[in-house]
This record gives structure tokens, C-alpha cells and sequence, in this order.
């Protein structure tokens, strides 16, 4: 964890600690917080929004865990610790189960200690590395020492690919699944403004004012990034609506900019 608060910028937003900020967590500082504020009120469903992202997070590890086998994960923009995290929810249903974290942001990395208590049985690491470098990822030793690529991976791309434009977005998604196996998995979470338009768009303009230039994406384009795969049920939806549980009653399609899925790598 050297030197990460060196590099750690408190003076411009940082979109790791706007989200911990609305999602009521402490790891933030005061720009976070104006720059949150600001969000919520272009949009004020921005807090349910932004948790039903993070409970598609805990669904989609806890299926894949669950009824897939999955024991061995690669999280891309994980965030800050906020619980239960990854590895909480795969090692809740196999304790044996790995993660491996990736993360670009300094604050991040200075939290990561909360990330690496796995259980005696598991593992998890964390790497810090950029998703438009996937190459630095995928040779890191953290990578090579915890993932078999001879079984499945669960590939987790939540909540961040609104922060990789294109074109580069589904070649760098592509990039992380080549070297999985066949039988791995893709969950990824892509945000949208098909459900509230004028809003979501002023959150977007206010994200790129704040220098986090964002790109939304119609349900065409959010499906292209499954070509080539075998999308599991219920294919891409609304992240609320993806093998909803009880937490999901009533929550209004319009407070909802997250299009979610889960595919197979044939
Ligand atoms: N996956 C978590 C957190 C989403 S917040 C969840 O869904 O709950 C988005 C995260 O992506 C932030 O922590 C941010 O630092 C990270 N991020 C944004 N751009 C990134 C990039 N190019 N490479 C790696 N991480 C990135």
C-alpha cells in the first residue's frame, strides 16, 4: 500500500468515492460530497440507482457462486470496500472461492487491506491496474498466482463501464474474456439512459464538468457487448429486473440507468 495517498487527489471528485458518498459509505472527502449532492439533484433516484447496481453485484456473484460452481472471480473497478463485497458473497456459499480485485484508483488501493480478508480457506488479491491496460492485469502475478485457467472465471465488469469509452469498450471487454476457458462467465452492468433520459443525461454532463467523461448506452449497444457469447437468463435488463429477490419489489423502472446481464463463454 506504499505511496497510494501520494496519489491520492482530494481537490476534483473521484467517481470510487461519489459512489461510496451516496451509497452512505465514509470513504470520501468534501468535493465527493458537493459533487454527489449536485448529482442527486439533477437526479434524486440516484441513491436507489446506484444500490440496485451494487445488489446486481451481490445476485449476479451469488448465482454464479451458487448454481454455476463458480470458484475463482476477476472484479474490474471493484470500488471501495462496501459489504458484503466479492468475495464475502462467493465465499459465504464456497469458502474456497478466489478473487482477484482491479482497481485504478489511489483510495482505493489505500483501502484494499479490507478486500484481502478472505477466508483461511480462499483467497483474494487486489491489483492495481487500469482496465484500458488489460494486458497489465492479466500478466500481473496476482492474476497468474490466484486463477486457474484451466476452470471457469466469473468476470465481473460492474458499474464501470460507463467510464470506458468507446471505441475501445468491447475490445478491452473482449481482451479480459480471451484467456478465459470455455464456461466462464461475463457479468456486466452498463449504464443507460433509455429509462429517464433527461435526467440521467444532466447526471452524465455533470460527471463530464467533474472530469469523469461518461458514456451511456442504448439497449442495442449495451447488448453488443454479449456477441459472440450464450446470455443466460433473463438476458439484458433493467438491473432490478435481473432475477429480482424480494429487495427488488417496487422499485421504480425510472430511477434505474443500469442495464445488467450474465453470458457464458461458449
Ligand atoms: N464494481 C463496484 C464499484 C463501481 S464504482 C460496484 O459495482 O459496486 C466504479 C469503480 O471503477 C471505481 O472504483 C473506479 O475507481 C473504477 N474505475 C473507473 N475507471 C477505471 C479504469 N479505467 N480502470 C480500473 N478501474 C476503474
Amino acid at each position: 500500500m506504499h505511496g497510494a495517498g501520494d496519489r491520492i487527489d482530494t481537490s476534483t471528485a473521484h467517481s470510487a468515492r461519489v459512489y461510496d458518498y451516496i451509497l452512505g459509505g465514509k470513504d470520501h472527502y468534501l468535493v465527493d460530497v458537493e459533487a454527489g449532492d449536485a448529482m442527486c439533484r439533477h437526479w434524486p433516484a440516484l441513491p436507489v440507482h446506484m444500490l440496485e447496481n451494487r445488489r446486481f453485484m451481490h445476485r449476479a456473484g451469488r448465482y454464479l457462486a451458487e448454481e454455476q460452481g463458480v470458484r475463482q472471480f476477476l472484479d474490474i473497478g471493484t470500488g471501495l470496500p462496501t459489504a458484503p463485497n466479492l468475495h464475502e458473497v462467493a465465499q459465504e456459499v464456497a469458502a474456497e472461492s478466489r478473487v482477484v480485485y482491479v482497481d485504478n484508483d489511489p483510495i482505493v488501493l489505500a483501502h484494499a487491506r479490507a478486500l484481502l480478508q478472505s477466508s483461511p480457506e480462499g483467497a483474494t488479491a487486489y491489483v492495481d491496474a487500469d482496465m484500458h491496460d488489460p494486458d497489465a492485469i492479466l500478466n500481473s502475478p496476482q492474476f497468474r498466482a490466484l486463477v486457474d485457467l484451466g476452470e471457469p472465471v466469473g468476470l465481473m465488469i460492474i458499474g464501470i463501464l460507463h467510464f470506458i469509452l468507446p471505441p475501445d469498450d468491447r475490445r478491452l471487454v473482449q481482451r479480459l474474456l480471451e484467456p478465459l476457458p470455455s464456461g466462464s462467465f461475463v457479468a456486466l452492468t452498463i449504464g443507460t439512459a433509455d429509462f429517464a433520459p433527461e435526467e440521467v443525461g444532466r447526471v452524465a454532463e455533470e460527471y463530464g464538468r467533474q472530469g469523469m467523461p461518461m458514456s451511456l448506452r442504448d439497449l442495442a449497444t449495451a447488448s453488443a457487448f454479449f456477441e459472440g457469447l450464450e446470455l443466460l437468463e433473463p438476458g439484458v435488463t433493467q438491473v432490478h429486473k435481473w432475477r429480482p429477490g424480494p429487495e427488488q419489489d417496487g422499485v421504480d423502472d425510472s430511477a434505474i440507468a443500469m442495464y445488467g446481464a450474465v453470458a457464458r463463454k461458449p
